[in-house]
């Protein structure tokens, strides 16, 4: 292995096309199903909400998609991102694993969201959509598609669930900079946010309340469609785009990762930088371990129950199968806003089934240790969301000091949390 710092990529050799990883996985997950039904999902069903060619990508077996020629040179802007050895790391760990990780904090909105929010805003342009909606959590998604859409010359209506809100002011501000108009959900703007009003005046929200408001008013609004951060399987195909980069990195870097690890929330940056090296353990009889992150208070891989279950709290979206704590589930208010979603997705609940990623969860605190150590370490304040993959990693390095194991860890540090320094003030 060579002992360089940070490999960088020449722009140009930014991948041509994602990695669906639905083609070499042995066995399929169940299909969605129509919430009316109960019927399997049709493409039909799912265009009247996304664009069609967003609906192909969910359902294609295809191993490669073509990423559009528009879609990266756009990514340009901030891609390839950079693959970093976590020196500093390790030698605070007093560790023998050899750390690397994906640096996508590097992007202008300062996470991975933008992976996907280009190609989405992209593919509804040229299908001729005016409107979009969406939620947001903590806000970057939000970013992301405000800036995406802001290009393509999109209006785009964003439901932020309010505790975040009115906690992270910076984000709101960051959105409508980059021209999105935001609402804090649960609104008055959408039948479903009245009627929860009505009984709970002071209701803070959640991703679920937010993706139910934000469903509505794509389906009441003429020509609009709405768009999803994460979750959805043409979502973490955009995604891969990180983790291709990162095979070629590993390979300059003349290493090999023994695990690979990222936070988990509804599933992109796991995804990302997982699949296309669990391809080498599903087609190359490879044994990488991969590992995804959770909070404590929202174990939904590690804890949930695997079954049918709507995507957000209203059952508009299609039944999906996987891990989940329920639709109706209301974590507790971490920083980490990003991680709080209540479902696993379709397909990582089916590698998670099939014993191909080790979920683990870690606690608040164990995390803002982990943050803080590797700020000093490495001079990048990470997302409250990315400590959990960093807290997940220390862990590793130790217990690879412990058993005297030569380790190779990989983790995605899925973005920075400048703007997130009140949570930091909290911990402080
Ligand atoms: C949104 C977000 C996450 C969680 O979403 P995933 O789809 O699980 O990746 C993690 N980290 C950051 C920085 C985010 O913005």
């Amino acid at each position: 292995m060579k002992t360089t710092k940070k490999i960088t990529l020449p722009e140009d050799k930014i991948p041509k096309q994602w990695y669906n990883i639905l083609a070499d996985m042995p066995s399929q997950p169940l299909p969605l199903l129509n919430p009316k039904t109960r019927e399997p999902l049709s493409k039909a069903d799912m265009e009247v909400l996304f664009a069609k060619e967003l609906v192909e990508q969910e359902f294609t077996k295809e191993r490669y998609i073509d990423i559009p020629e528009e879609v990266r040179t756009l990514l340009k802007i901030y891609r390839p991102t950079p693959l970093v050895r976590a020196s500093g790391l390790e030698k605070a760990l007093d560790t023998p694993a050899r750390i690397y990780f994906k640096n996508e904090s590097v992007s202008p909105v300062g996470s991975h969201k933008l992976n996907t929010a280009i190609p989405q805003a992209y593919y509804n342009k040229i299908e001729g959509i005016t409107h979009l909606t969406t939620e947001t959590g903590a806000g970057q998604w939000g970013s992301a598609m405000s800036i995406a859409c802001q290009h393509f010359g999109i209006d785009l209506n964003v439901f932020m669930v309010k505790s975040s809100y009115n906690a992270k002011p910076y984000r709101k501000l960051v959105m409508k900079t980059y021209g999105g108009n935001v609402h804090a959900s649960p609104t008055n703007i959408t039948e479903f946010g009245r009627n929860i009003l009505k009984d709970n005046p002071d209701c803070g929200g959640s991703l679920g309340i937010a993706i139910s408001e934000a469903v509505e008013m794509a389906l009441k609004t003429p020509n609009c469609r709405y768009v999803l951060g994460s979750v959805l399987n043409h979502v973490l195909l955009h995604q891969t785009i990180l983790g291709l980069e990162a095979q070629m990195q590993m390979e300059i870097a003349e290493d090999f990762p023994t695990k690979v690890i990222a936070c988990y929330g509804g599933g992109s940056n796991f995804a990302g930088i997982c699949f296309p090296f669990l391809k080498y353990n599903l087609t190359e009889g490879k044994n990488i371990e991969f590992i995804a992150a959770e909070p404590e208070c929202c174990p939904k891989l590690s804890k949930g129950e695997l079954k049918y279950d709507f995507g957000d709290t209203a059952g508009l979206t299609p039944l999906i199968p996987m891990y989940t704590l329920g639709n109706d589930f209301q974590p507790d208010q971490i920083h980490a806003a990003g991680l709080r979603y209540h479902g696993g997705g379709q397909i990582v609940s089916k590698l998670v089934e099939d014993g191909y990623i080790k979920p683990v969860s870690i606690p608040q605190q164990e995390t803002f240790n982990a943050g803080i150590l590797f700020a000093k370490a490495e001079g990048i304040i990470p997302a409250p969301e990315s400590t959990h993959a960093i807290a997940a990693t220390i862990r590793e390095a130790l217990k690879a000091k412990e058993e005297g194991k030569e380790e190779v860890l990989l983790f995605n540090l899925s973005g920075h949390g400048l703007i997130d320094m009140a949570s930091y003030e909290h911990y402080l």
